[in-house]
């Protein structure tokens, strides 16, 4: 694919958002396969019990597959459990099975029960460009292990009626996390999700997100679409479903705006429809 520049060091980005259904799986896969089709290297950790990230991206996830499960409660190394996405190259996934579901009550009398997941990833010795890890719809310690793996949390927002409900609760666990246990993380990234400029309410909440956190919303929004819909019922994401698209090329800029942001380079939408 086009070559976008490559970050220095691995960039774990957490994709969190308490609230469900707001388009925290459907971004995570979207943008990873996006950003390998860009040419970076790219891990997607399914962290939500569901395994929707797994199925979406076509990885066999029953319950006797090595999960992200084995490396959390049975300390297995990283390496076991990663499988290659069919189709997308450089783009690999540690699947979810619905073992995780006891995870979050086993992972209590757990040592460094926070940072099972950070010590994880250190020992993985993979080269890697990037690390999307899809969190549950909670704030429990499957996602406080995400935000102490990574240093970026991205926020899919769904452009909705009470869209930012509940996103004070998220922004504060983010703050206790950064205080006790990573100083590094912060919200990097915002993505408005499933937006559809024809009503006014999606532009309202747009600019009022935009408002609040005008340095940390993408310009690039995802529009609302039947064919991101559709895609992982096929195991596919949208880009390998539906190419020409217009979610599929609004996932590839979203994840070339990212990609620039990272190194530091100035951002100009090259596409007209992605609704910036
Ligand atoms: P979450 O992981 O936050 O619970 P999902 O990514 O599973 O949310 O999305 C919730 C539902 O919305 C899914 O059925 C998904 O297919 C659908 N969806 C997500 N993004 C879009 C979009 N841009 N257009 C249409 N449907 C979408
Ligand atoms: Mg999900």
């Amino acid at each position: 694919g086009e070559g976008l520049p490559r970050p220095e060091q691995t960039r774990v980005m957490v994709v969190a958002n308490q609230k469900g259904g707001v388009g925290k799986t459907t971004s995570t896969v979207n943008l990873a396969a996006s950003l390998a089709l860009h040419g970076a290297r790219v891990l997607v950790i399914d962290l939500d019990p569901q395994g929707n990230a797994s199925t979406a991206l076509g990885i066999d996830h029953h319950s006797e597959v090595p999960s992200i499960y084995d490396v959390l409660v049975e300390s297995r190394p990283l390496s076991e459990v990663v499988q290659p996405v069919p189709d997308i190259e450089g783009l690999f996934c540690a699947p979810a099975t619905i073992d995780l579901a006891g995870a979050e009550i086993e992972l209590v009398s757990l040592v460094a029960r926070e940072s099972r997941l950070q010590r994880a990833i250190q020992a993985y010795e993979q080269p890697l460009d990037y690390i999307l890890i899809d969190c549950p719809p909670s704030l429990g310690l499957l996602t406080v292990n995400a935000m102490v793996a990574g240093a970026e949390v991205l926020i899919p927002i769904q452009c909705e009626y009470y869209a930012l409900e509940g996103l004070g609760q998220l922004l504060r666990n983010v703050d206790l996390v950064r205080g006790h246990l990573n100083p590094d993380l912060h919200v990097s990234t915002i993505l408005l999700t499933m937006y559809d400029g024809r009503t006014r309410l999606a532009s309202q909440v747009a600019d009022e997100v935009r408002s609040h956190f005008s340095r940390e919303v993408l310009r690039t929004s995802i529009p609302r679409s039947v064919r991101i819909s559709e895609a992982p019922s096929y195991g596919q994401t949208v880009l390998t479903y539906d190419p020409g698209s217009s979610g599929s090329l609004s996932y590839l800029e979203a994840a070339r705006e990212i990609a620039l942001r990272g190194v530091g380079v100035r951002y100009d939408p090259q596409h007209a429809h992605t609704g910036s």
